[in-house]
């Protein structure tokens, strides 16, 4: 994974230094010596990642992080503050500039590269947010993300087997406005699927049970999976800390852990559970709106063309009968001439209704077009489709269609041609071609009747 990273600092030599290492990971490398530079340099070069320097002359660390989160072309950025060793005052101040994490110096390499690398995992989820925001927008289909809604408090999970640690954890976040549920053992995670989670805050320290098996777990696990992790690791066993990064965890942090450190992780990982949410969400819906049509909520003819190639081929592997029932409103011009489209409209969407009350839950119903609807019956020889269409007919033949708010009755009929798959050599070309002529005939026939066609 590599990165394009702005760096900003004052001094050259530390600007050389965080290169070095930084290109030494095969990321590419932006230097800014001050803040109006690092501001158009973000602005103009886009970087994945900002090392933003605190002590500068002229405009601070802060002014630019304030600065950069308060422009809509970078505010997207990560913000990682450099500091000085354990200033906790510049770390509050970084927080509250809207900084997404810090660094001290001097720069430690294992710190730094799991720095970066829990941001380029952030980045990746947040950059296909954006992408489908932006095309999202353009087709004016999907609101934008309420910054609100990613910031609320977090719920987060303390899986521990230190009770003092645990505790201390709990008291920090909790003191910060976040709900904590604390776990000293890796028994009973019936709560973590009841309640949604935003991070899982796991300890590597912990001896009574397999923490790094406990990460894998929780990635392999359908509730669980989109939720961030966040290591607590030792100092002293950071191969561990990289190999859980390897597993699935988004973030890392060293114990002892330091308050400000924490909330700002915290706060990342909330945000990138969030996203990873509301990206799930959006896909779902984008998906649904392909598929389904906007008026009946019928499959559209997309999904059955789709649906007909994937149950035929069952079909005829499985050797079961597939059928198809083709409806068409007669003469439905004069409904539209006479009580006008909007009543048209409210007619396809009852008789959409009639159709899925009088039809198995396994068989599909489509609208592929105008007043014409096709049903696609798995597993259902001709004579039981003959069945099933003559119950349709009859059951929107019955009672008249009530409209417009209930102010006009509309009698309605519909016309239906029923065909079969005939067998491994049949097409669905065929099989519709065939459905088709059925219905042609019973239009002719002198219409609200069913007819089928054999071979
Ligand atoms: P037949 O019994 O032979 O099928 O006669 P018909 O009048 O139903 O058939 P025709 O194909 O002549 O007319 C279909 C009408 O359906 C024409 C079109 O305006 C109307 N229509 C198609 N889609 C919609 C729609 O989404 N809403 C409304 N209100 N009308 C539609
Ligand atoms: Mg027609
Ligand atoms: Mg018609």
């Amino acid at each position: 994974m590599s990165a394009r990273i702005l760096i900003v600092d004052d001094i050259e030599a530390n600007r050389k230094l965080l290169a070095a290492k930084l290109e030494a990971q095969y990321h590419t490398v932006l230097l800014a010596e001050n803040g109006p530079q690092a501001l158009e340099i973000a602005k103009a070069k886009d970087p994945e990642i900002i090392l933003l320097d605190v002590m500068m002359p002229g405009m601070d660390g802060y002014e630019v992080c304030r600065r950069l989160k308060a422009d809509p072309v970078t505010n997207h950025i990560p913000v990682v503050m450099v500091t000085a060793l354990s200033d906790t005052e510049d770390r509050v101040r970084g927080l509250d500039a809207g900084a997404e994490d810090f660094l001290t110096k001097p720069i430690d390499d294992f710190v730094l590269n799991s720095r970066v690398n829990a941001l380029i995992r952030y980045n990746t989820v947040t950059s296909e947010l954006r992408q489908r925001e932006a095309s999202g927008i353009r087709a004016g289909a999907m609101e934008s993300v309420d910054p609100e809604e990613v910031d609320r408090p977090a719920r987060v999970f303390v899986i521990d087997d230190n009770p003092r640690t645990s505790a201390r954890i709990a008291g920090i976040l909790r003191d910060a406005g976040h709900k904590v549920m604390t776990l000293l053992e890796a028994g009973d995670m019936g709560e973590l699927a009841t309640e949604r989670t935003d991070v899982l805050l796991l300890s590597l320290l912990s001896k009574s049970f397999d923490p790094l098996k406990l990460c894998a777990h929780f990635k392999s696990n359908d509730v669980t999976r989109a939720v961030s992790i966040l290591l607590v690791c030792d100092p002293l066993e950071r191969a561990r800390a990289v190999k859980g990064m390897e597993i699935g965890a988004s973030d890392m942090i060293m114990a002892p852990i330091d308050r400000q450190e924490l909330l700002a992780r915290i706060r990342t990982q909330t945000r990138r559970t969030r996203y990873v949410e509301i990206l799930r969400e959006r896909v779902d819906r984008g998906l649904e709106l392909s598929v389904i049509d906007q008026l009946t909520g019928l499959y559209n003819r997309r999904y059955m063309n789709n649906q007909l190639q994937q149950l035929m081929h069952r079909a005829v592997m499985g050797g079961k009968p597939l059928s198809v029932m083709m409806l068409d409103i007669d003469h439905f011009k004069p409904i539209n001439d006479t009580h006008g489209h909007q009543a048209g409209d409210e007619v396809l969407q009852e008789l959409a209704d009639r159709l899925r009350q009088n039809i198995r839950p396994m068989d599909v119903a489509c609208r592929p077009g105008g007043e014409e609807f096709l049903v696609i019956l798995p597993e259902t020889p001709g004579e039981l489709a003959m069945a099933a269409a003559e119950r349709v007919r009859r059951a929107i033949a019955a009672e008249p269609f009530l409209v417009m708010s209930d102010t006009k009755s509309i009698k309605v009929t519909v016309s239906a041609g029923v065909s079969s798959l005939l067998g491994p050599h049949d097409t669905i070309a065929d099989m519709m071609k065939r459905a088709d002529t059925a219905l042609y005939q019973a239009k002719s026939g002198g219409r609200n009747r069913v007819e089928s066609i054999a071979a």
